[in-house]
């Protein structure tokens, strides 16, 4: 996971350099809300990046809008990625944070096509709690929502 964290000030990170056409980008797609880019570390061929227009360093910061406004460029951008590359899968990923796994502080979520043998891994330590603390969990959430 990579350590290095962008927490450029808001409007002069990269993604916002990016955005204002301060550095160069292939573009994929543009709109009110979101624009979708070619990443540059292209982890498979056609791995696009889907960003908030406005500077939002993670979810939480992010208007009930512009999260439903990323999904839907995403999904429009999943098929055009099927449709370019068809990929036998695809993976989205959504980092939160240093320890999420972001090194860019600028809202985004990656499109990754995905093949056998890609080289990508996730471990993902799984542990069953007993219904009881799962009931604790959601109540919790519950509460918050
Ligand atoms: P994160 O690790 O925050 O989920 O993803 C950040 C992504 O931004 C990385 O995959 C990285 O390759 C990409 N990236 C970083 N700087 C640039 C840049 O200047 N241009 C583009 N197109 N992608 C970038
Ligand atoms: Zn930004």
């Amino acid at each position: 996971m990579p350590m290095f964290v962008d927490h450029s000030p808001p409007g002069q990170c990269i993604f916002c350099r990016l955005i204002a056409g301060e550095i160069p980008a292939a573009l994929v797609h543009e709109d009110e809300h979101t624009i979708a880019f070619m990443d540059i570390g292209q982890v498979t061929p056609g791995h696009v990046l889907v960003a908030t227009r406005r500077h939002a360093a993670t979810l939480l910061e992010t208007t009930p809008e512009e999260a439903a406004a990323v999904m839907r460029t995403v999904h429009g951008v999943a098929q055009a990625v099927q449709a370019a590359f068809d990929p036998p899968g695809l993976t989205l990923l959504q980092a939160n944070g240093a320890l999420g796994g972001q090194t860019v502080a600028h809202f985004h979520m990656h499109v990754v096509p995905r093949h056998a043998q890609d080289g990508i891994s996730f471990t993902w330590p799984r542990q069953e709690p007993p219904p009881a603390v799962l009931a604790d969990y959601a109540a919790r959430l519950r509460a918050a929502l």
